[in-house]
């Protein structure tokens, strides 16, 4: 079976081994017999963050298909299972006038991959929500809840992201009560909700505009937009202190003129992200840039690296490589992928 039919991108060889976990105990099960058998082991969940080698993966794949939300935690307590689809559960909360995730509609991917990268968008990020993080201590051999504080969140990770020794079982959001969704941060959302920024408008209303916003985009996956066939964002907004943010605003002005003007968005700390997205276009890489070999940038998205229909991994790393290489001699600011790598580096 080829790791390709279960990638978002539609990419990666074959799998030695794959195994469905349709309950937690299977899904427990299968991870402690890989580990007792000292078998490379792949956690699989829709499989939108994920860019596997063309090799394949030589060792066991588990699968989450695990299913079930309860509210039996109180008022707007959500204990969602791993295997859950996530725009699926945020359709639900907004639908039971719960608040808090409305902006994270249009993800794809299973829940209990959320955690992981600390999945945001549109100034919302799962770390607000969040208050416990069930999960398989590979180490330890126990089941275990990780309260939110000791999670390790930031922008775009967590204690969980890269380390390999939990798998996420389900997780528990509490949410508000509301019609209302959470104050709009994002000034995009904003703009289209016709609210200022820190405004109010129903989640349903908000869900709405968000998706409409990504499926632009292409942020929304469907089968018959082309644009859509990516992992998301392929490289991580850099953060930059004082110095490197100067000496982009630098090499700005040196290539456009002394109007040149760098977007960011101070993030405390004495730190500014600074658009990836602005930086590859910049570097001469516009939207649907093509280099010819089945891997190009999305029409619709700078950040979004699209498998045309016949590229191999290995053309979409080149194109990231290519990328990366021209950011940093353009700003020296070297991107960071967002994708979990498999079996491949940058
Ligand atoms: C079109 C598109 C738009 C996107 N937009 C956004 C966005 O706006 N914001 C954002 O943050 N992300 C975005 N992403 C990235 C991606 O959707 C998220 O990171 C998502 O949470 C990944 O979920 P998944 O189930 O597909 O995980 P996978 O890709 O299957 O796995 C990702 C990583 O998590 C691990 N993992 C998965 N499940 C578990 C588990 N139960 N326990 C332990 N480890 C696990 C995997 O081993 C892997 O390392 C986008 C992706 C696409 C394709």
């Amino acid at each position: 079976m080829r790791l390709a039919d279960y990638t978002t991108v539609r990419l990666g060889g074959p799998a030695r081994g794959f195994v469905r976990a349709g309950t937690e105990n299977e899904l427990i099960d299968a991870v402690r017999s890989a580990d007792a058998a000292g078998e490379p082991l792949l956690i699989l969940g829709g499989g939108s963050n994920l860019v596997v080698s063309d090799e394949g993966f030589d060792g066991t794949v588990v699968q989450v298909a695990t299913r079930g939300v309860s509210r039996d935690g109180g008022p707007g307590v959500l204990t969602v299972a791993a295997g859950e689809d996530w725009d699926a559960v945020v359709a639900r909360s907004v639908a039971e006038g719960l608040a808090g995730l409305e902006c994270l509609s249009g993800i794809p991917g299973l829940t209990g991959a959320t955690p992981i990268q600390n999945v945001g968008a549109y100034g919302q990020e799962v770390a607000e929500t969040i208050t416990a993080v069930r999960v398989y201590d590979r180490v330890t051999g126990d089941v275990h809840q990780i309260p939110n504080e000791r999670c390790d969140f930031g922008y775009r990770t967590s204690r969980f992201r890269g380390a390999g020794r939990f798998v996420v079982l389900s997780v528990t959001f509490r949410l508000a009560v509301q019609v209302l969704s959470a104050p709009v941060r994002y000034a995009e959302l904003a703009a289209t909700l016709g609210v200022p920024v820190g405004g109010q408008v129903e989640s349903a209303e908000a869900r709405a505009a968000v998706i409409e916003l990504r499926q632009r985009k292409g942020m929304v996956i469907d089968p018959a937009d082309p644009d859509t066939r990516s992992v998301g964002s392929f490289f991580v907004n850099p953060v930059l202190d004082a110095p490197a943010l100067a000496a982009v605003e630098a090499a700005a002005r040196a290539r456009s003129g002394p109007q040149a003007r760098v977007p960011h968005f101070e993030v405390g700390d004495g730190l500014a992200k600074v658009p990836a997205a602005w930086l590859i276009e910049q570097a001469g890489f516009g939207k649907g840039y093509n280099p010819g070999d089945g891997a190009r940038i999305s029409a619709k998205h700078t950040l979004a690296l699209v498998n045309a229909g016949t590229a191999s991994t290995a053309a979409l790393l080149a194109l990231a490589r290519e990328i990366r290489d021209g950011v940093r001699d353009a700003f020296g600011v070297s991107l960071a992928p967002e994708p979990v790598l498999v079996g491949v580096t940058l």
